[in-house]
């Protein structure tokens, strides 16, 4: 039978904050009872002098804990940061690392269980309910916005029509066959299907769209509006990453007001970006801890995302604290088209191969609604006086290896030694022209 929206769970949504905190101490406490059974852990906790769990007996001792870092999970590769037996592990995602490396997580299956649930509760938090048919446009594979969102808005009762990304005339011949509802994909795809309507010989009245989750890169509230008049819909913003499971993290209610942290999942810190105290007014960098996922446990991990928190209670009455959209981040990776994209993974590549020569530069900008990457590298001078069927190898191979490898089709152009733009001092490698949000 199916469910009945049993996930709006009022006794959780609605905790006071000492209610929250305290539930927050007791699951920290099981979690770092976890933390302490992996090697990577086990060693830096006992630094600070924590062997037991038990020792946590408030946040004090909690802010003790030294923060966690993409490179600490991408060290940690493959294992390191595994709890349980590998027996016990029914799942992994994965993320693109600094480097070639990614950083990976395991579930058990009451993880996988834990998380399902909040995802459930997320998405009947912006008034989905069984009634809706949800066409999940995320892609399903090792990035966890496919899968993630699929369980839990299966549990909360919806039709989920799986039918990954991409493949717009499919996507749309699906949401009039089946009158789609409910929406979830990167907010740059939906303006880029909403092209696409009319081409494929649509029309906006084949369509019963009511709602989208967006997520997964970085938009601004004008994106949002935009969206919402285009399709005559509402669009709510969706926060996760891998590292805290993946989409569930935060999510807006319906008053739009910012995102609601599920406090009893995860404990959100805002640390001031350079000196990385946390900070309760004021934008910062944002630091998770996941308290749901015991196979692979992260405390204070510093997410390099800039938001604040948003002060005051919500309209809808749950307690759980708000963040805004995120700004932007700390370091600089890319979110080209939804997928993450260090600079670093692409030098890595590139300088590989022996025609290469020094000087290279990576170009994000927009085609249409769409991301565009373009790589433009200097070769030996050699290669251009060669047959021109050798240079239009040399671009394939390289496009090839960047496709196979970041998961992204770049534009690759090649140039002449010294040809293109030296800067004085730190070199500039990355030029991002799309809109700052
Ligand atoms: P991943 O681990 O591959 O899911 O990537 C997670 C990253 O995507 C986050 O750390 C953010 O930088 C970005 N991201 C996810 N959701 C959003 C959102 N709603 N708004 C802005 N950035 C987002
Ligand atoms: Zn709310």
């Amino acid at each position: 039978m199916k469910h009945n929206c049993s996930f709006r769970d009022k006794k959780i949504e609605t905790m006071s904050r000492e209610e929250l905190e305290s539930l927050q101490i007791i699951k920290l406490r099981e979690i770092v009872a976890s933390a302490l059974k992996t090697d990577f852990y086990k060693e830096r906790l006992n630094s600070i002098g924590l062997s037991d769990a038990k020792d946590i007996k408030g946040f004090e001792d909690f802010r003790k804990i030294p923060f966690t870092t993409k490179d600490d999970l991408r060290n940690a590769f493959p294992y390191g940061m595994l709890s349980v037996d590998k027996k016990d592990v029914v799942r992994m995602h994965a993320s693109s690392g600094t480097t070639g490396t990614p950083t990976v997580i395991y579930f058990s299956q009451d993880d996988l269980d834990a998380w399902t649930e909040i995802v459930a509760r997320s998405v009947v938090c912006t008034g989905c309910s069984n009634s809706d048919v949800f066409q999940n446009m995320m892609t399903y594979g090792l990035f966890t916005g496919g899968l993630g969102v699929h369980y839990g808005a299966e549990k909360s009762g919806m039709m989920v029509i799986p039918t990954s990304s991409g493949n717009t005339m499919r996507q749309l011949k699906l949401m009039k066959d089946f009158q789609t509802t409910v929406v979830h994909a990167t907010p740059s795809y939906l303006l880029h299907m909403f092209h696409q309507v009319e081409a494929e010989g649509f029309s906006l009245s084949d369509f019963n769209l009511k709602k989208a989750l967006i997520g997964a890169e970085p938009h601004s509230e004008d994106t949002r509006k935009k969206i919402e008049a285009l399709y005559g819909i509402d669009a709510y913003n969706s926060y996760g990453l891998s590292e805290m499971n993946g989409p569930g993290v935060a999510f807006e209610c319906e008053y739009k007001d910012g995102m609601h942290v599920w406090e009893d999942g995860y404990i959100a810190e805002i640390v001031d970006r350079y000196t990385l105290n946390p900070i309760d007014e004021g934008e910062g960098e944002l630091v998770l801890t996941n308290l749901i996922r015991h196979a692979t446990p992260i405390l204070r991990y510093r997410t390099r995302d800039l938001t604040e928190f948003v002060s005051g209670d919500c309209a809808c009455g749950r307690t759980h604290r708000r963040i805004k959209r995120i700004k932007g981040r700390t370091d600089d990776m890319l979110i080209i088209n939804g997928v993450n994209v260090f600079p670093s993974q692409i030098e890595e590549i590139i300088m590989k191969l022996p025609e290469i020569g020094n000087n290279y530069l990576i170009e994000v900008s927009k085609q249409g609604d769409l991301d565009k990457l373009t790589v433009k590298t200097e070769v030996n001078n050699q290669i251009f006086t060669d047959d021109t069927r050798d240079l239009n190898k040399l671009k394939g191979k390289i496009k090839e290896t960047l496709k196979a490898t970041i998961f992204i089709n770049p534009e690759v152009s090649l140039h002449e030694t010294g040809s293109l733009p030296v800067t004085q001092g730190k070199a500039v490698r990355v030029i991002d022209h799309r809109d700052s949000n």
